[in-house]
């Protein structure tokens, strides 16, 4: 096995976070501290009504702006919806794809995901794929189950350059709630997960992409995370929110 160079990616997902103006002030303060970043990739997700704004203040930098979310359709009568191209008009070159909290609250199935997915990459725009099992799950020693099942119906039939494809392991027990997986059972999980991407595509792709942790992550707890060998960067929540908090977990990942 040829074991590839991976750098490092953190994203902010902002999630229904923050006013024009916050988003302007949080912008610009990751500006300030990050914008000559070079050896790890930097994403903000803030939510649709920022954009715009925070596509402005980091336009000249490193940074990459990324949406929450997207529809498949490429256009049409879907209100509330807004498509690939819509995203990349505002400069966005990532899209979260099937966050737990979208499975959760808005019913999205692996199939959905794979048919936004699919749409991404036509638009182009990198798919952040989420994926991961509750606690109940867990306790019952489903993660493998869950989590092989989103990656194998999520993935199915795609086509063009896989290897930038981002994967976030995400275990819901640990989004928002303090709660961390323990270095050990990230990198398991992460190493389940490079496993079924080689099943699914090929060891080169496999061993390119890149599978970022999400759950909790923090400055405290992300150099530790981060060392893992399987683990090649965050997707960040609440603190995403402080530019502070986020620019140290960027730190953390150089
Ligand atoms: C997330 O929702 O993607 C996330 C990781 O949230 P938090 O960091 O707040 O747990």
């Amino acid at each position: 096995m040829v074991q590839k160079f991976r750098k490092k990616i953190i994203a902010g997902n902002w999630k229904m976070n923050k006013s024009v103006a916050e988003a302007e002030d949080l912008a610009s303060g990751i500006r300030r501290a990050l914008a000559e970043v070079a050896d790890v990739d930097v994403v903000l997700c803030p939510p649709f009504t920022a954009t715009k704004v925070v596509g402005d203040i980091i336009a000249d930098t490193a940074i990459k702006l990324g949406a929450q979310n997207m529809h498949w359709e490429g256009y049409g009568a879907y209100t509330g919806e807004v498509c690939a191209a819509m995203l990349r008009d505002l400069y966005c070159h990532y899209v979260i794809l099937g966050h737990s909290e979208r499975r959760m609250y808005f019913h999205e199935t692996d199939e959905v995901v794979n048919r936004k997915i699919k749409a991404a990459l036509e638009g182009n725009l990198i798919p952040i794929v989420c994926v991961g099992e509750t606690q109940e799950e867990r306790e019952a020693e489903q993660t493998e189950e869950v989590v092989g099942r989103q990656l194998r119906n999520g993935l199915v039939d795609l086509s063009g350059d896989l290897k930038k494809l981002v994967i976030a392991y995400e275990p819901v027990w640990a989004i928002g709630t303090g709660l961390t997986a323990s270095p050990q059972q990230a990198q398991d999980v992460h190493a389940f997960i490079r496993g079924v991407l080689q099943e699914v595509f090929d060891e080169d792709t496999a061993q390119s992409i890149r599978i970022q942790y999400g759950g909790s992550m923090k400055p405290a707890n992300a150099v530790e995370l981060l060392a893992q060998p399987d683990i090649d960067g965050g997707l960040i929540g609440g603190a995403a929110l402080d530019a502070r908090s986020f620019t140290e977990i960027v730190q953390a990942a150089q």
